[in-house]
């Protein structure tokens, strides 16, 4: 059996003239190339999207480095200098304040490093708490004149701004990709493939024989979700050849991931509709590659319709000989 693209299978659920003539004539006409340039603005924005994602990730995990480090510091210092020269009561209150948010602390971590993503702002807010107390004590230190306590002083602080900044870009870059997601209506979810030609590879089936390209798919709730965004008119139900070609991009993902989707979206102009992907739905395409199969084989086939609203709005109506309009 050969190996068919999606857009094929789009274009032979159309109708399996077009594919055909297809094969022999694939010049594009003037809604095709519009629709080509629409997806490369939308593609531009999903990739402005996909990086200040992941530039948020990395300045969240910096966050989470220094808030841990800035509290390390405030612990050990106060640690050591409690065990070397006697100190007030007050001081050993704040070791001990500091001590219970440094446990926080690490329990946060250890739930950040579990794949939540949310206990890293917690995280440093118990970091920088906790050093807020620890340097206190350290402050109490500084008044006795010890030395260390002064170097111990002036790193915490450095890795206290350190923690802030990496907290005030973190912020700026997840606003800027919320911002960005609102005005593309962006499907919800971690952008994990983006047709931009460039961060992602064509996707091929191992067990499934075909391969295609989704606009993008994201991950959300432990499931991918391909989207395909279509542009022109908004059809009053998804069309057929649509739904094909959105079923393709849902195998695919059951056989690269491992993980079967629950459903596609198409993203019309002016709505997005969710497609189930069904062990049914599976079968009809299989058994259209089957039949594509034959066609190229033999080389003939004829319009399999009598849809004249097809004929008026296919791509290949000026050298169809089947055409109906
Ligand atoms: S013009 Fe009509 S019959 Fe011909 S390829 Fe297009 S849809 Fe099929």
């Amino acid at each position: 059996m050969g190996r068919y693209s999606a857009a094929d299978i789009e274009k032979f659920s159309y109708c399996h003239l077009n594919w055909l003539l297809s094969l022999k004539n694939d010049e594009m006409n003037y809604e095709q190339k519009n629709g080509i340039a629409v997806h490369r603005d939308v593609e531009h924005k999903l990739q402005k999207i996909k990086k200040n994602e992941e530039d948020a990730i990395l300045f969240e995990q910096l966050v989470a480095i220094y808030s841990l480090g800035a509290i390390i510091l405030s612990v050990v210092g106060l640690l050591i200098f409690s065990i070397t020269i006697k100190i007030s009561l007050i001081s050993y209150f704040l070791i001990v304040i500091s001590l219970v948010w440094f446990l926080a602390d690490s329990f946060l971590l250890y739930i950040y490093l579990k794949g939540d993503r949310k206990s890293g702002l917690a995280m440093l807010v118990f970091g920088l708490v906790a050093s807020v107390f620890g340097l206190s004590g350290i402050f109490i230190f500084i008044r006795l004149g010890i030395l260390f306590g002064k170097i111990l002083t002036s790193i915490a602080i450095i890795w206290i701004i350190g923690a802030i900044m990496a907290l005030y870009f973190y912020n700026y870059k997840n606003i800027k990709a919320l911002t960005i997601r609102k005005k593309t209506d962006v499907v919800e979810g971690k952008i994990v493939y983006l047709d931009d030609m460039k961060s992602s590879e064509l996707m091929v089936g191992k067990k499934y024989p075909v391969s295609g390209r989704p606009d993008y798919v994201v991950y959300n709730d432990n499931k991918y979700i391909p989207v395909e965004i279509k542009t022109g008119r908004t059809p009053r139900g998804p069309l057929y050849s649509h739904i094909a070609q959105l079923i393709v991009y849902c195998m695919l993902i059951e056989d690269i991931y491992n993980i079967k989707p629950d459903y596609g979206i198409i993203k019309y102009p002016e709505k997005s509709i969710p497609i189930q992907y069904t062990d049914a739905w599976r079968d009809r395409i299989l058994q259209s590659v089957s039949t594509m199969d034959n066609i190229k084989k033999s080389g003939v086939t004829h319009r399999n319709h009598r849809n004249i609203n097809k004929c008026r709005y296919c791509s290949r109506n000026s050298i169809c000989p089947e055409k109906l309009i």
